[in-house]
């Protein structure tokens, strides 16, 4: 289905037009609701300032995990909750969610049997809906299954199961998903306030950030799903609202695959800082990663420290057999968690709990904080829940459990470049001039690709296609830049845009490139 998002907008002008649940940011969050709300039947509306997943929700570890390490720090029922969430995703998005094997290399006895254990228990809490069985392997097919690590003191390895995924093309499946269920989802539309009625919110007025134009659009409840920028629309309902979420950073480093040829990801449980740290295959390169340092005020392109640079390098050097330097990065990322603060205490970030929490105003602002990627669906289920007991609207149940994303395929052929397209990749295959119209080859982009995403999937921008739709920026930011000016000239024609307006999409990409160069 084509989408058209001048047709969204038209909807927008109808100002007598009452929503169920207008869902301000599409992030992980937002979409997770609407895809919840819009499911039961409500007319859900959500908007999102910049690009569907621009924020914290394209630049994840790219995991959909139980969270072996909240196991470490016995939050059990958060392990369950995401494990459970882990199943139901693999189940209604194959072919985005991939059964990943990740190996501990140990290089003691002690951490063998810990580990081992703890895996065990690991499988076990997500019961049916594991992955796999973990297990304990020896140290020669450790040395084998993870060749550029060192083997140096190495005792073995304990070999088990997660989900791997794309980030922000689940976002972009999730906008499809609302949009066909009736429902509507709009990028670059940003809430500037909400209104009141009686002392209750009743909409918000929101602005269209390519026109400027602004409309007044009425809900009968609104939620806050801003990830990091909860605070600014909480502060839009009352200025005196105390400050709820923290923001912890956190980036990852890309690297050429060729730098560590495995297919298996890396866990190392526990870095000199006590965090884990993860070597990802991903798209045929690997993503290495993350820190966690608390950040003042929240940015939609955070900028990562020296200091978390040197750490990634100088960690994964240890367990790699070759030093890695700056010069192998082929693309960093910076994305910002958005964590419940906590009432007092510690400011320690990876102590303050990972799981969502859900609050409501004297107005009646809904507003979801917290959560994972992983737990995204079920974040939504509560939250509509909590609505209807709270606005005492008529119960209905939730079925996004089992809710088929778009682009559902169970027969996924990895290797394929259009994998991530699932049910769509045969149009587009179609539509390609021919199988070697390449954009890009290293890549692996086609040209067909940039005038899929501005038709089918919303791009309005160049980084729209090169960071989102596909996720060249994230894999290799100089080969990005070098795309940008045809991806550009590609745009323009489906978008009724002129020469300027290639130039300054060019430029605009090439600003936040840099960003993403070391
Ligand atoms: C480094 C890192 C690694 C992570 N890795 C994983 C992982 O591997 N697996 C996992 O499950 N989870 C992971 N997470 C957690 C997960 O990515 C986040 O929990 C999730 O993406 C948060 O989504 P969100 O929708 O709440 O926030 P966001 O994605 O930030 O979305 C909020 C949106 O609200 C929009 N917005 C703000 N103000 C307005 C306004 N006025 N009007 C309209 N829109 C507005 C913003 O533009 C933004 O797009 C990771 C997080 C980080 C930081």
């Amino acid at each position: 289905m084509s989408i058209n998002r001048d047709i969204l907008i038209e909807k927008l002008k109808d100002e007598e037009f009452i929503w169920d649940i207008m869902v301000i940011g599409g992030g992980a969050t937002g979409l997770g609701i609407a895809l919840d709300a819009v499911t039961r039947g409500y007319k859900v509306l959500v908007v999102e300032q910049s690009d569907f997943a621009k924020g914290t929700s394209s630049r994840s570890t790219k995991l959909v995990h139980g969270g072996v390490r909240y196991l470490a720090q016995g939050d059990v029922a958060l392990v369950r909750e995401a494990s459970k969430e882990r199943g139901l995703l693999w189940k209604n998005a194959p072919h985005l969610v991939k059964n990943q094997t990740f190996i501990i290399p140990v290089y003691s006895w002690l951490d063998k049997i810990k580990y081992g254990i703890g895996l065990k228990m690991y499988d076990w809490i997500a019961g049916r809906l594991s992955l796999g069985a973990s297990l304990l392997i020896s140290r020669k097919e450790t040395a084998r299954a993870l060749p550029e690590v060192t083997t140096k003191g190495l005792k073995g390895g304990v070999k088990y199961h997660d989900g791997q995924f794309d980030d922000s093309r689940l976002a972009i499946n999730l906008a499809q998903t609302i949009i066909e269920q009736g429902g509507s989802a709009i990028n670059y539309m940003k809430v500037v306030s909400l209104l009141k009625e009686a002392g209750k919110i009743s909409g918000a007025t929101v602005q269209d950030e390519e026109s400027g134009n602004r409309f007044l659009v009425h809900a009968r409840a609104v939620v806050n799903a801003t990830g990091v920028f909860v605070d600014g629309i909480l502060k839009m309902d009352d200025p005196a609202a105390r400050n709820s979420v923290v923001a912890s950073q956190g980036i990852h480093l890309v690297f050429d695959k060729a730098l560590y040829s495995s297919e298996h990801a890396l866990m190392i449980p526990k870095t000199s800082d006590g965090r884990v740290l993860f070597a990802v295959p991903w798209h045929r390169e690997v993503v290495v990663g993350t820190t966690d340092t608390l950040v003042g005020e929240p940015l939609l392109e955070p900028q990562a420290l020296e200091e978390e640079v040197d750490f990634i390098l100088n960690t994964a050097s240890q367990y790699l057999t070759k030093k890695i330097t700056r010069r192998d990065v082929k693309s960093m990322y910076v994305g910002l968690r958005p964590l419940a603060a906590p009432q007092e205490g510690s400011q320690k970030t990876k102590e303050i709990s990972r799981s969502h929490k859900i609050l409501h105003s004297g107005s009646y602002l809904f507003t979801v904080i917290g959560g994972k990627w992983t737990t995204f669906r079920k974040m939504g289920q509560d939250l509509v829940d909590h609505i209807e007991k709270v606005l005492n609207w008529p119960r209905t149940s939730s079925i996004s459990k089992s809710f088929k994303i778009h682009g559902y395929q169970q027969q996924v052929d990895w290797k394929d470049p259009l994998y991530f397209y699932g049910s769509d990749a045969e149009a587009i295959r179609k539509k390609l001039a021919d199988k070697n119209d390449w954009l890009s080859e290293r890549l692996r982009i086609y040209r067909g690709q940039v005038h899929w995403a501005v038709q089918y999937e919303m791009a309005r921008t160049v980084e729209d296609f090169l960071a989102r739709r596909t996720r060249a920026l994230f894999l290799d930011a100089e080969e990005s830049m070098r795309l940008a000016p045809e991806v550009a000239a590609l745009m323009a024609a489906p978008l009724g845009k002129d020469k300027a307006w290639e130039e300054e999409q060019v430029t605009a990409f090439n600003t936040i490139a840099e960003k993403y160069r070391l």
